[in-house]
Order: structure tokens, then sequence, then C-alpha cells
């Protein structure tokens, strides 16, 4: 895919191999245009202003919404904007635990980046609740048991593993959640912008992504629910432009999804998703997901090729791959690759029970975007083999 030139990035360091995306993407000319446009042509609070600089900004800030909708085939109501995936993730724990009651249970996988365990242990050590676990086995794929799902409340899982790469069968996790009458919970931070991921097909209840692995900005992210649990939900948090009406002792709230969105968001980063979208759409969500499909079989194949290393194949992956070189630690690897322009994460990557589990420090993780090719692959093989050369 001849892409790169849409990423200045790759201009401004022509050395660089940006194998990091799972942590962050590089952002398109589009997305980076639309910023500076916003703040040199209509920067103004939102729904405050009646003049005509505001009077855009809140049209270029809720058409960003419209697209997103469309996007993950959702309805435009139901698309809240957050900080990114950790806030949607925060908000909807806490405004459904409005709902729970102590010995109700919450089920999660041990394979669930901090920002989706952290914020229900809160919650369940709080209201006295039940934490369950699917289980993982050492290749990084879920043990799904049926009776872990039963007189469950609430399923929390990732589309995508961002340690492993796992690509989750969500759409069994769907079923056995709904047959409990349980609420589902799908967090795409891994996934969107990767793969389809279309709410109607998927059927959870609630989503969470940030904009900053899609090419978006950061301090941006979505939460989306349905629309029927969203308008039974009390908001989280409390301020200017959630509500419709304030006396002194009592307020009412607004209208979704502002009702979840208090005090001015994150404007220029909503319009910058919004551009992130439509370069999404232009490309094609197939053919990013075709892309980096044969790319992550090339970075397999060739890492075999590797002495004593051990890498985590689940049967169901996508473009993250973890592995271990024996006897040197991922931190030695990733700083030595850096050294080579050659960027790759290296640690727990915000999985610590996850690690524990499979009984390791870390991994070093390489994540593939669609601006990365084979000869970048070729290059980081190389490197690889001098280092471990170095380490004998
Ligand atoms: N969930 C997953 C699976 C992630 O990979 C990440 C980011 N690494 C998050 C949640 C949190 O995203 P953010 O830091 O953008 O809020």
């Amino acid at each position: 895919m001849n892409i790169k030139k849409d990423f200045p990035i790759f201009k401004n360091n022509e050395k660089l191999i940006f194998l990091d995306s799972a942590s962050t993407s590089q952002r398109p000319n589009p997305v980076i245009y639309a910023i500076e446009d916003f703040y040199k042509n209509y920067n103004a609070n939102i729904h405050r202003g009646l003049y005509k600089l505001s009077v855009e900004a809140s049209e270029l800030y809720e058409e960003a919404r419209k697209k997103i909708a469309n996007f993950i085939r959702s309805e435009y109501e139901e698309i809240i904007f957050t900080h990114g995936a950790t806030e949607s993730l925060n908000i909807i724990a806490n405004c459904l635990s409005e709902n729970l009651n102590e010995g109700d249970s919450i089920l999660l996988s041990e394979m669930e980046h901090h920002a989706n365990l952290v914020p229900w242990q809160v919650i369940a050590k709080k209201k006295r609740l039940n934490l369950r676990f699917i289980p993982v086995d050492n290749e990084g794929n879920l043990i799904i048991d049926e009776k872990l799902f039963d007189n469950v409340n609430i399923v929390s899982v990732a589309h995508v593993s961002n340690a492993l790469g796992t690509l989750n069968d969500i759409i069994r996790i769907e079923k056995l959640a709904h047959k409990n009458n349980a609420l589902f919970v799908l967090d795409a931070a891994q996934s969107i912008g990767h793969l389809e991921v279309d709410v109607k097909k998927i059927n959870c209840d609630f989503l969470a992504f940030s904009g900053h692995k899609m090419f978006g900005p950061t301090g941006i992210g979505v939460l989306y629910g349905k629309k029927e649990l969203l308008e039974n939900l009390e908001p989280f948090l409390y301020g200017g432009d959630m509500i419709k009406d304030v006396s002194l002792n009592d307020s009412e709230w607004n209208d979704l999804p502002w009702k979840f969105e208090a005090g001015t968001p994150n404007i220029s980063g909503a319009i910058g998703l919004g551009k992130a979208v439509d370069y999404l759409n232009k490309t094609g969500i197939d053919n990013i997901k075709k892309h980096e499909e044969e790319l992550t079989n090339y970075l397999i194949e060739r890492l075999f090729e590797l002495r004593d290393i051990k890498i985590y194949n689940p049967k169901e992956r996508t473009g993250i791959v973890s592995f271990n070189v024996n006897k040197i630690h991922p931190h030695d690897i990733a700083e030595l690759l850096g050294k080579e322009g050659i960027c790759v994460r290296a640690g727990h990557h915000c999985c610590m029970p996850l690690m524990k589990k499979l009984g390791i420090n870390g991994t070093v993780r390489i994540s593939l975007s669609v601006y990365n090719d084979e000869k970048e692959i070729d290059k980081l093989i190389e490197t690889l083999k001098e280092i471990i050369k170095r380490f004998d």
C-alpha cells in the first residue's frame, strides 16, 4: 500500500520504522490539517455562542459525531465523546454500578488492559460485587466456558488483546452474555481502524475506543451505548452542557448524547477524529485488514527464523505480535532496536495479570499498521539477528 506519503512523520524522520501502532498510531495529513484549520479559522466554544464562529465550531463537532456513528453503524445519539477508551470504560463501569447490588457478578477476562480491569475492581470493592475471569491459555486464547456466564450481570472484554494480538470470539461471548441477561461491554481500542466494528452486527450494549489508535488525535475517544440503555442511566460527570434546566436545588438532564458530555469537550480532537474516519473510509477497512494480515503472516514467518524465540501465537489474531528471546530482557531488545530507529514496545503492556499468568515479566511487542511494509520487517529481523548474536 503506497500510503506512507500521507503521514508526514516518515518524511521528517527518514529512517523511522514505526512498529508500535498499538500504542498510538501516526496521523495522516488531513487529520493534522483539520486541527490546524480549527484553531486558525473556527476556534470558539461549542453549543454556547450565537455568533458565527461558535455555530461553525458546533456544526463541525456534531458532523464528526455523525461520521463516527456511520463508521460503527450506530445512531447519532449513541455516540458520546470522551477523552479516550480509559475514560469511556470508567464512565460505563461507574454508571452501570448504580444498578448493581451486593453479590452481583462481573465477568472480564485474564487478558484485559488495566483500563478494562481496574475500574471494575474499584466498583466491585465498593459495592461488594464478584469479579470473574475468562481464563487465557499459554498462547493467548480465551478458554470460554459457558458456566462462567451463569447469573452474571455484566460481561466486559477486549475485542483484540493489546498484549498478544488475540482476536476474541466476541460473537460467542455476546450470545452467552445475552442468553444470561447480562449487559455486554466491548473494549474495541485495538480493533477499531483495523477491522470492521459494526455495533449492530456485534450487538454489544456498550463499546469503548480511543481516537489516537485509529489515526485520530490524542485526548479524544468514544463511548457508544444503545440508546434505550443510555436513556435509563444516570450521568457520571455533572456541569455545563449536560443539563436542560437548573434551579438552586435541582437539575434536569440534557438529551442524549450531551447528557454524558459535561464541560468543554476536546473540540479539535473530535473534528480531527472525524477526519481520521474519512481517511479510514477512503483507504477501505477491508484493504487495511488484508494488508495487515499479509504483513502479520510475513512477520511471523520471519520471526520463526530466530533462535531461542517464543512467539505468542493465538489461533485468531491481528497485527499485534508478542515474543520473547531466551535470556534477553525485552527492554534490552527494545532499546537496541530503538537505537536503529526501530520503534517497538516492551514490557507488560498494561496487562500485568496476563504477564503473571504467562509467568513472564513482559514481552517485546510489534504492532503493525497500514503504513508498514515487508522491507521494514526485513530490517527488523536483520537487526534482531545481530542483537541475539551480540548476547551470545
Ligand atoms: N484497552 C485496550 C485494549 C488498549 O490497548 C488500550 C490502550 N493501550 C486501552 C484500553 C486504553 O486506551 P487509552 O490509553 O487510549 O485510554
